[in-house]
């Protein structure tokens, strides 16, 4: 057995746990950071990464995301596309593009690019740190307290890490969340997803706006089409765990019908043919507030249940998470006070940041039980340019997110007879 001693090990490399290491390495802080798979390896998502993702890595060096997009493996998307219940479509750029395109290029907001690829991208990034030591290929299975803080053993017992500080960033399934964390899968909390790439699927908005369809038959759930480069497009469907099992849906049987049932996509989907299987993942969200950290812990990205309960997105809160755990270690190895009282400020943190747009989200996540108010904001927004501009900030501006929380905020909006 190989036994390694450091402060800071953290488990998963995926963009939560990559991130991590990238705040710390800038910080100065050696780490040790451990992932049962070797990249690249897949990653069942869709592949959709906001701006939350390119504000936050822009913070660790603005050169690696200009790398990015640069970069072949992905596409800049410029906006997102709502479909009512009634299939009445809202489009909203995630903000105006410039006319020149290498201008375009340079800031888009967002992008789409297949985890296998975007998560390989985040780990090359890990290996050109000297304080970053990356094990992969490593299941790490036992966690024990020490006086000091914890031992991680690997399954095959190969491999023992000895630290200060744990930093759980191994993701929806994870055990240290579960044993050490306390966390448990909630359904009405919890989503399930399925993925299906697809080539040949017409009608992609220029701009590479990504789809999220409200269908009628299939609320409270929702169908997405995210287009990916090299003209294949990711399809899924997502739908709150505890729906799922009390009206028994088979979530495949949902989402190959789904796009022969509804003629206007039948007909985006004529030519089109599946380029692997269905898969399906687990998505904790971020809609029920948990104690993120204790003695010589802290829990990042989905591990400590942060996706968005509207949109499904949880890359962004991952990087956020992983950048402010890194920000906390930092506080409290200068401090020497790695209990769960110096660490705490790491949860008031990520609330503080996350908690007015994890409510908003939950709110809208309700909302879709009300196919006649989705109808509704999307006629009325299709009419009103301010309730337009007031979503399409809402993608960058926190101090908005907040405003909207406010109910006479949306009664203005909606009944101020602006059309
Ligand atoms: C169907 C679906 C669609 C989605 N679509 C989107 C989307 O379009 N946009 C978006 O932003 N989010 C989306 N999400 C959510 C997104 O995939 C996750 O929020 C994101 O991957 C969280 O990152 P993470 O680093 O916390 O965890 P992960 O990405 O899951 O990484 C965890 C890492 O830990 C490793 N690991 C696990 N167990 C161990 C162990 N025992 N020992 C060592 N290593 C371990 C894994 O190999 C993995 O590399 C989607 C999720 C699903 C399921």
């Amino acid at each position: 057995m190989t036994t390694v001693s450091t402060e800071v090990c953290i488990l998963g490399a995926g963009p939560g746990g990559a991130a991590t290491a990238l705040f710390l390495a800038k910080e100065g802080i050696p780490c040790v950071i451990v992932d049962k798979a070797v990249f690249p390896r897949d990653k069942i998502c869709g592949d959709a990464l906001s701006g939350k993702v390119v504000e936050i890595l822009n913070r660790y060096d603005r050169s690696l995301v200009e790398r990015l997009s640069r970069d072949a493996i992905q596409l800049n998307c410029w906006g997102v596309t709502f479909v009512a219940p009634n299939l009445e479509e809202l489009s909203i750029p995630f903000r105006n593009k410039p006319k020149d395109p290498e201008e375009a290029r340079a800031m888009a907001p967002g992008f789409i690019t297949r985890r296998i690829d975007f998560d390989a991208f985040m780990v090359d990034e890990l290996k050109k740190h000297a304080s970053i030591q990356l094990f992969e290929g490593v299941d790490m299975q036992t966690y024990t307290r020490t006086a000091t803080g914890f031992t991680c053993t690997s399954a095959d017992g190969s491999l023992e890490i000895k630290s200060r500080l744990v930093i759980d960033g191994s993701g929806a399934h994870s055990q240290f969340a579960k044993k050490i964390g306390g966390l448990e899968v909630e359904k009405e909390h919890h989503c399930a997803g399925l993925r299906w790439y697809y080539e040949g699927v017409t009608g992609i908005k220029e701009g590479n706006y990504i789809e999220l369809h409200f269908l009628k038959d299939f609320l409270p759930g929702y169908f997405w089409i995210f287009p990916l480069p090299n003209g294949q497009c990711n399809v899924g469907v997502g739908m709150r765990s505890d729906y799922v099992s009390k009206k028994r849906i088979n979530l495949k049987t949902e989402l190959q019908e789904i796009i022969t049932k509804y003629p206007q996509l039948a007909e985006r989907f004529k030519n089109a043919k599946p380029v692997d299987s269905i898969k399906g993942y687990g998505l904790p969200l971020g809609s029920k507030k948990r104690k993120l950290s204790g003695d010589h812990y802290m829990l990042i990205g989905d591990a400590a249940s942060l996706i968005d309960p509207f949109t499904g997105e949880g890359i962004g809160n991952a990087i956020l998470s992983g950048y402010t755990a890194a920000q906390q270690a930092k506080t409290a190895l200068e401090s020497g006070d790695l209990s769960a009282a110096g660490l705490k400020g790491y949860d008031l943190a990520i609330y503080r940041r996350l908690g007015g747009e994890l409510n908003l989200s939950y709110r809208m996540q309700k909302l879709v039980r009300f196919p006649w108010l989705f109808n509704f904001v999307v006629k009325k927004a299709n009419r009103n340019k301010t309730l337009r501009d007031t979503i399409m900030v809402m993608f960058e501006d926190i101090d908005l997110r907040d405003r909207l929380r406010r109910p006479s905020f949306y009664f203005k909006l909606l009944f101020s007879g602006k059309n």
